[in-house]
């Protein structure tokens, strides 16, 4: 054996000298001490050759624990007696990191003892450096150095996962592009990067994002007044650019986790449309809705869950508001509204009411509720001698029940009431669904054929579209009173009026104004030859007790 070593060491020789140009080498005995290294090794490593010979293979790594337990995992398998290969990241004389792939070697002499070791390197710290930049441009906002919103979405997802509260802020520059308009592009980066130095003052151990050109991202453990205070701390501290001072303010939104949202989008879209109100409102404003929105939520709760025992025990009241032909001049219509008082809610507004039955489901039992007491009464009318029409607000959800229309008839039969003298007012999103859905459609003529008529309510504030008129059995239309408020003060509206109107008419349909508050309004819709009119101008909302009393009743 030690013959056929003798034989071959002529080409070992050359083998290693030549691995010796390309590699970094090390030999070291059983205990780690470095007995030899070669030139390339002492190059990078900034040893001498004096000083580094007794040195231990861990003193090569830098002295953090994570790289010393790296350097004893290699070192254990080295004396198991198997070779290591892999990327390592080891130091300088003066501390300085560099990385290399290193191959060690154990050399096994006798009884399957680590006799030494050798390990070949090579430098790998420019694709390091490399690698760390394609990161950074990956993760980073190369800009100001914040984090970019890809970084932050996993950041956010991570202190989600550790159940971890904290409060997701977006700021925007306000009229960040104005500003722009006065400055040159270098003056514009100058802004970002002095608006970047002002956030890490004062947000300290936040984590801060750039998303956007003049948007931003603050996830902090602060309190709400003191995120809301950001704007006065941009006041105290100015920009100066260019010999001027630039008094820079932003619109925000505070949205906290887990309190007010639980998913990245959902915080960050939540933010975003609080940021929006703020500029809404002029800017200068860090909108939190973690308060205002969670009242508005537990209320909405509240009367969701206070609705149907309201229902159960009669709380709700249904009043009833004039409406007037014009030609005569005479009531020939009450509309019936619902309303609510609430010891605790105090008043429920139609406005905030619907919309939640609509959700929980309980709108059909206000429907009926609605339209029964409104049947009682045009019954009751209707048996003095005055067949007076009531008329009935409808929302399209309760026809998702396809028997809707047998149900209204029996409700009326049972209040003795002729179905000509109920009036269905829709919106134009029933009028929308209605055209979509054949069952309402269908529901909707059959009650038409019974003698109960259909006005269209909200006019012009929706899809507003005269197709309806000629698909849907519709014979009434309500001008909005969006319109008849600005009749006295926009010409263009008395001629949209006049517009709606006569087109209306032209099709035979019955033309009513809402909203009448002025005389002045009045006399222009005279003048305009509308058929009726309602509006506190007409007469205000009444009791059932009150519209039985004008009637001397
Ligand atoms: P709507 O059908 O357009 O009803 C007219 C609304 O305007 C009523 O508000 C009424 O009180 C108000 N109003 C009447 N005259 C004037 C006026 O001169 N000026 C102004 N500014 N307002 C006037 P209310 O009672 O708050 O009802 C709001 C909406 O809630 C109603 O609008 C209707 O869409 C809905 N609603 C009310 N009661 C019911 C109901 O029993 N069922 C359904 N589905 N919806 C209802
Ligand atoms: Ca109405
Ligand atoms: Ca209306």
């Amino acid at each position: 054996m030690f013959s056929n070593y003798e034989q071959f060491k002529p080409e070992l020789l050359d083998i290693m000298v030549q691995l010796e140009k390309f590699y970094m080498v090390t030999h070291m005995d059983k205990h780690g001490s470095i007995t030899y290294t070669n030139k390339e090794f002492l190059a990078v490593s900034h040893w001498t050759p004096k000083r580094v010979l007794g040195k231990t293979f861990w003193q090569m790594f830098p002295d953090i624990e994570e790289n010393q337990q790296e350097a004893n995992q290699i070192w254990g398998q080295l004396l198991n007696g198997k070779p290591w290969s892999g990327s390592v990241k080891k130091t300088t004389r003066l501390g300085k990191s560099y990385y290399v792939k290193m191959t060690a070697i154990p050399i096994i002499r006798s009884e399957d003892q680590l006799f030494s070791v050798l390990t070949f390197e090579v430098d790998m710290t420019a694709d390091f450096q490399i690698k760390e930049k394609l990161k950074k441009i990956a993760f980073f906002d190369y800009e100001t150095g914040l984090m970019n919103r890809h970084n932050l979405e996993k950041t956010v997802n991570q202190l989600i996962a550790k159940k971890e509260s904290f409060a997701f802020v977006y700021l925007a520059i306000d009229r960040f592009y104005t500003l722009q308009d006065f400055h040159s592009n270098e003056s514009r980066k100058e802004i970002i990067h002095a608006f970047t130095n002002r956030l890490k003052r004062y947000f300290q151990n936040g984590q801060i994002a750039r998303i956007g050109v003049n948007e931003f991202v603050i996830l902090t453990q602060f309190g709400d007044w003191f995120i809301e205070g950001f704007n006065d701390f941009l006041k105290r501290y100015p920009i100066d650019i260019q010999s001027s001072t630039l008094a820079i303010t932003t619109s925000g939104g505070i949205i906290r986790y887990p309190e007010n949202q639980n998913t990245y989008t959902n915080l960050m879209n939540a933010a975003i449309t609080a940021a929006q109100n703020a500029t809404e409102l002029g800017g200068e404003k860090i909108i939190c809705l973690s308060t205002a929105s969670h009242k508005a939520l537990n209320r909405k709760s509240l009367i969701s869950q206070k609705l149907l025992s309201a229902i159960e025990q009669e709380q709700l009241q249904v009043v009833y508001q004039p409406q007037i032909d014009r030609q005569t001049g005479e009531t020939t219509l009450y509309e019936a509204l619902i309303r609510w008082n609430d010891d605790e809610l105090g008043t429920v507004s139609p406005d905030e009411l619907i919309p939640i039955a609509e959700e929980n489901g309980l709108i059909e039992n206000i429907g009926t509720f609605v339209l029964t007491e409104a049947a009682e009464l045009a019954a009751t009318l209707n048996k003095a001698g005055k067949p007076i029409v009531i008329a009935v607000n409808t929302s399209v959800r309760e026809f998702i029940s396809h028997t809707r229309n047998k149900q209204i008839m029996d409700i009326l039969r049972k209040a003795s009431c002729p179905p000509q003298l109920i009036q269905l007012e829709i919106t134009e999103i029933f009028a929308f669904k209605a055209e979509e859905e054949k069952s309402i459609f269908r529901q909707m003529k059959q009650l038409k054929d019974e003698g109960i008529e259909f006005a269209l309510d909200d006019f012009g504030t929706g899809y507003a579209s005269f197709r309806y008129m000629q698909s849907l059995p519709i014979t009434k239309l309500k001008i909005d009173k969006l319109f008849i408020h600005s009749l006295t003060t926009h010409e263009q509206t008395k001629q949209l009026v006049n517009g709606m109107i006569q087109f209306a008419k032209s099709m035979n349909m019955y033309v009513i104004a809402e909203g009448v508050e002025t005389e002045a309004q009045e006399t222009i819709l005279h003048e305009l030859e509308i058929d009726a009119l309602q509006g506190y101008f007409i007469g205000a909302p009444i009791t059932q007790k009150q519209v039985l009393t004008t009637f001397q009743l």
